[in-house]
């Protein structure tokens, strides 16, 4: 470790004078190191054969970073045998380096999580510069209050570059509502000087007819992920499925359950590849303490636990909205206002 640490130091020296900052440089190298790393295939780990990488294929396992991420119970419900899981999951996480790391490192890795701009500046501000990476965040609100219209805007903004607060990268879109527009998307696109065949082209697309469909489409999603440099997965919607196929109290617990592992497979997917999570949902009127109604987001406390960020989409008058930041890791509430119009979510300067 310190002959590493003293390479390090050596090569930082050697570094030549260039117009660009070395700090820039040595970022750039880790990052570069960070996504080597975890691009291994899975039959390059000591112990998977090609028999071994059929069986996890088939349970929804084609990548290092996948395996890494998966729990041990999970691969032996698919019928692998435990000291094979024990064995592949370890080796993962040895290839992409999960496991006991020092405050330090863990700076390192924070700092490979990104921002996605939203496209519009103050709901951008809302949101402390906007989604971020190896995260889910939700919006939820009243049908037609526009989360739909945002998720087509991210798809966008996930292809501008990383000076325009851009992921350099591609969309994965799961829907559940069959309310994806791809004409839309080529409206956003112009807004934002992109080309229009080649934005669409860089979204990867799905519809869900059943929870058990949504579910299989997104555990057979890793190898899809990796190919198409996905970093947004969005799920619109995400708990209505499972709403309307388990109702009925004695049919909670199982809905419950599957939309837990549903959520923490995307959570998990969006770590392995560094990507943004975005999902919507639904309102239900609840009484607050005092017995009068307001919207609350469906799915319980399982939704409210893996979802990091929450924003409470409202309509105002005509096409004004109002974002509203209900839950955040780092950030105090907080509201804006933005206007949903033809060339996309426009941002306060033009209200
Ligand atoms: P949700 O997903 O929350 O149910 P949507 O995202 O589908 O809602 O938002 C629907 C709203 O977006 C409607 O008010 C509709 O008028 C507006 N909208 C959709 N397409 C356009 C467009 N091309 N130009 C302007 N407004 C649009
Ligand atoms: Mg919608």
């Amino acid at each position: 470790m310190s002959k590493d640490e003293h390479k390090d130091e050596v090569q930082e020296e050697e570094i030549p004078e260039t117009d660009e900052a070395p700090e820039e440089i040595s970022q750039q190298e880790q990052q570069r190191e960070y996504f080597k790393a975890r691009y291994t295939e899975i039959t390059d780990l000591p112990g998977v054969g090609s028999a071994t990488a059929v069986s996890l294929a088939e349970a929804g396992y084609r990548t290092t970073p996948s395996l890494a991420t998966a729990t041990i119970r999970e691969l032996t419900e698919k019928g692998i045998g435990e000291d094979t899981a024990k064995k592949v999951i370890a080796e993962a996480r040895k290839a992409i380096s999960l496991g006991f790391i020092s405050a330090q490192d863990l700076i390192k890795i924070r700092s490979n999580r990104k921002l996605l701009t939203t496209g519009c500046a103050n709901f951008d501000q809302l949101l402390n510069g906007g989604l971020e990476t190896e995260s889910i965040t939700e919006f939820y609100g009243e049908n037609g209050s526009g989360k739909t219209q945002i998720c087509h805007q991210l798809c966008v903004t996930v292809q501008l570059p990383e000076e325009k607060g851009g992921l350099n990268g591609n969309a994965l879109y799961l829907d559940t509502e069959g309310t994806f527009h791809p004409e839309r998307i080529l409206q956003m696109a112009e807004t934002f000087g992109l080309e229009p065949g080649p934005t669409l082209e860089n979204i990867v697309y799905a519809e869900a007819f059943t929870s058990e469909h949504q579910i299989a489409l997104l555990e057979a999603a890793d190898d899809m992920i990796q190919e198409h440099k996905i970093r947004l997965i969005i799920v619109d919607s995400a708990i209505a499925q499972f709403r309307s196929e388990y109702s009925g109290r004695e049919f909670l617990a199982t809905r419950q359950q599957k939309l837990n592992a549903h959520l923490n497979k995307l959570l998990r997917l969006c770590r392995a590849f560094n990507a943004a999570g975005v999902i919507t949902n639904q309102v239900v009127d609840r009484p607050d303490s005092y017995g009068q109604n307001f919207p609350s987001p469906t799915g319980g406390h399982i939704v409210g636990h893996t979802v990091h960020t929450r924003v409470f989409i409202r309509k105002g008058r005509a096409n004004l909205r109002i974002a509203k930041l209900t839950k955040s890791p780092s950030l105090p509430e907080g509201e804006t206002p933005f206007r949903i119009t033809e060339t996309g979510i426009l941002h306060e300067e033009n209200l």
